[in-house]
């Protein structure tokens, strides 16, 4: 497993000084995907309030309590057209369908959270729910990922919190590429990537903490800001005890907790999920910050990622792994 980087300076002329700037290009271990981290300072986190925007979506948000039984979509054969409830969360067929297992769980019955007002019981019931849902799918080969975008700057059209449960037939790229990487690496490793991971990583500069049977790591050459992974001692999704859901739960709300101290408020994350799929690949855990959502927020996502496929960030993950794990 190799942690590979390279630097390049730029030199730029302001106020009559020279100036040095650095750029860093790191290589993801697993796919060898570059990231590039760009050291000079940009103020991104500069937000106002957005309650307006709060207020006039709450008007017609479809996942609201006094809307979801009459508004969403429900799926006619797994769920037999009802509405799967735990708690807070509610679970049904995405409108939008991304892939032939396609659905919402809406996690909060209130339509706006703060980061710090996510709960673990948000997340912990969601994943159960997800977990009935996984053990009714067919069994064969299934690509299955859980994603959360937070806010219009994570690419959410809905404001009140819900996460995406999809399993598709066919893989989605880059998950093909952690799929073959990771088979490569168990062929010549004899364990799996994830596991030799975190051996690596343990006690290292970028190394968080642990919540219940699960580590966290800030991703060495991260896809998005602040890029947090989760890696769990239990390898499938749906076969997982209550205790290693917890243990994700637990860690996201710390993580979501931490972003709101550096002044974000949106964010993605997704599963990489080792169900259906063999014992090269355990199931993998991704979170990253975006750019605050406010009056005047812009996309971080800009020709790199669309056409390059390679994120551009502005915070080194050792920097960042050193201020959560203080705080852990
Ligand atoms: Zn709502």
């Amino acid at each position: 497993m190799e942690f590979r980087k390279e630097i390049e300076v730029a030199k730029i002329l302001i106020g009559g000084k020279v100036e040095e700037s650095v750029v860093e290009i790191r290589y993801d271990p697993l796919t060898l995907q570059t990231s590039r981290i760009v050291k000079k300072s940009l103020n991104i986190l500069k937000s106002e309030g957005f309650d307006e925007e709060i207020e006039s979506s709450k008007t017609w948000c479809p996942f609201c309590e006094e809307r979801i039984e009459a508004m969403v979509a429900r799926d006619p054969e797994i769920m037999k057209g009802e509405l799967w409830k735990k708690g807070e969360c509610r679970a049904f067929s995405n409108l939008i369908p991304y892939a032939k297992y396609s659905l919402v769980i809406r996690l909060s019955e209130k339509h706006f959270l703060k980061l710090s007002e996510f709960k673990e019981s948000h997340f912990f019931d969601a994943f159960k729910l997800v977990q009935e849902y996984i053990k009714k799918l067919p069994n064969r080969k299934l690509f299955i990922t859980i994603g959360m975008n937070y806010l219009k700057p994570a690419g959410s059209s809905i404001m009140h919190p819900h996460i995406q449960f999809v399993a598709t037939e066919n893989s989605p790229d880059y998950f093909a590429r952690i799929e073959w990487s990771s088979l490569e690496f168990m062929e010549a490793n004899g364990k799996d990537f994830w596991l030799a991971l975190v051996d690596r990583e343990r006690e290292g500069e970028r190394y968080i903490g642990r919540t219940d049977k699960t580590e966290w790591i800030a991703a060495f050459a991260p896809k998005g800001f602040m890029h947090f992974m989760g890696i769990p001692e239990e390898r499938e999704f749906a076969e997982m005890s209550d205790e290693q859901l917890m243990g994700f739960a637990r860690g996201i709300v710390k993580i979501l907790k931490y972003y709101e101290s550096k002044g974000f408020n949106a964010f993605n994350f997704c599963f990489f999920c080792a169900d259906r799929l063999n014992k090269h690949f355990r199931t993998n855990f991704h979170i990253a910050a975006r750019t605050p959502f406010g009056k005047y927020y812009w996309c971080d996502v800009f020709f790199p990622k669309i056409f390059q496929d390679e994120s551009v960030v502005f915070f080194s993950p050792e920097d960042y792994a050193r201020e959560l794990r203080e705080i852990w």
